[in-house]
């Protein structure tokens, strides 16, 4: 996940669920809740969007906990799957989604893109839904994992209760039935990420590979590659030659960069490798399909000017909150010409609700969060 204020995102991430959660986050989550609510909603926890011949987007809908995107490459024979969500159940319901909507041929592989709670933590689902599927990641990303996977799990769960605590109080001071059915709801999902969570152990990939992986199907080929670190140390794409997808998982995608985790002088340039590949189209961790490279350039252009002058601010003396102050979203290029509106829209637009976060909050928030995140990483070796 993506973007956010270090102490929205890394609460969810490391510890108290929705508490002190982003603009971003609470925007996203009230989209789920307005969807919810109008008549005949399906209860699907994905869209699935055909992108190319062979190739498909399962774009996830809003969550308390939120889910990644998955790509899901169609071989000959069987299924590749790009990423597994926060949770079993989410894993599950994809799985059953696509033989419902899409194939009956059984997942065979599975790739984690890196090894981020919202991307790894449903893989224990393949194991019964797909047992003969091999999940497949970086080495970098299994020693991730292992390094952090269970501590981290661990730590968003005992924050979790105080969040109940805090979101019940939210909701009996409640000003309108949505906002009751709002709070209800977040509840809700809460309690139920913490019953399936608890006690549950990370699953490690089968396989790792250090560069490159290719899988020689019947259909197609698909080229796993690491290009350096980004997102993460450990980041994998997927690359389809034939149909034109790349599958990016949080090295690139529609919101605004999560880089609390990253390596924020070396992913603009590892974003430029991926590019060398020959593809149109995108299937990111989060947010839209992107159907050309602009977005590309403009993601890392953004990751690279705020690092640039993060870097200034900080070799010149001044404190993270002087440089908050200083670099406004509007004071930044890479923003300007509809790349800041794009990344704002795909968080707000899909709630017609008036009680939501305006872009332009949900921007400002969000840089903000980066801004704190760079000024973290940048002596990070
Ligand atoms: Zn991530």
């Amino acid at each position: 996940m993506h973007s956010h204020t270090r102490r929205g995102f890394l609460s969810q991430t490391l510890g108290a669920g929705f508490l002190g959660a982003s603009l971003m986050e609470q925007a996203f989550f009230r989209a789920t809740l307005a969807r919810a609510q109008a008549p005949g909603a399906p209860t699907d926890l994905f869209d699935i969007r055909k992108v190319a011949d062979s190739v498909y987007a399962a774009l996830a809908r809003p969550a308390a906990f939120v889910n990644c995107n998955a790509a899901i490459f169609e071989n000959a024979n069987d299924l590749l799957v790009v990423d597994t969500h926060s949770k079993p159940s989410a894993a599950a319901a994809l799985v059953a989604q696509i033989r419902r909507n899409l194939s009956t041929k059984p997942v065979r592989y599975v790739v984690e893109s890196h090894f981020h709670w919202d991307h790894t933590q449903g893989a224990h689902a393949y194991r019964e839904h797909a047992p003969n599927a091999q999940i497949i990641s970086s080495t970098a990303t299994r020693r991730l994992i292992s390094e952090f996977g269970a501590a981290r799990l661990q730590a968003s769960l005992e924050g979790l209760p105080a969040s109940i605590d805090k979101y019940e109080q939210q909701m009996s001071a409640a000003k309108s039935p949505e906002e009751k059915a709002y709070f209800g709801k977040l509840i809700a999902e809460t309690r139920a990420y913490m019953k399936e969570m608890r006690g549950y152990q990370p699953e490690m990939p089968d396989m790792t590979f250090d560069e490159d992986l290719v899988l020689h199907d019947k259909a197609h080929e698909l080229h796993m590659a690491f290009r350096g670190r980004g997102h993460t140390a450990g980041d994998v794409v997927v690359f389809c030659p034939e149909a034109k997808v790349v599958a990016t998982g949080d090295l690139l995608h529609s919101w605004f960069p999560f880089i609390a985790d990253g390596y924020p002088r070396e992913w603009p340039r590892t974003l430029q490798t991926v590019a060398d590949f020959d593809f149109a189209h995108v299937i990111g961790g989060h947010g839209d399909v992107q159907d050309s490279k602009e977005r590309l350039g403009q993601f890392a252009g953004y990751i690279e000017e705020l690092t640039e002058r993060v870097e200034t601010g900080k070799r010149s003396g001044q404190t993270l909150e002087q440089i908050q102050a200083s670099i406004t979203p509007a004071s930044l290029k890479s923003l300007a010409g509809g790349y800041g509106e794009f990344v704002g829209d795909q968080i707000v637009h899909s709630d017609g609700q008036q009680t939501l976060a305006k872009p332009a909050d949900v921007i400002a928030d969000a840089v903000r969060g980066n801004i704190a995140d760079i000024y973290g990483a940048l002596d990070r070796t």
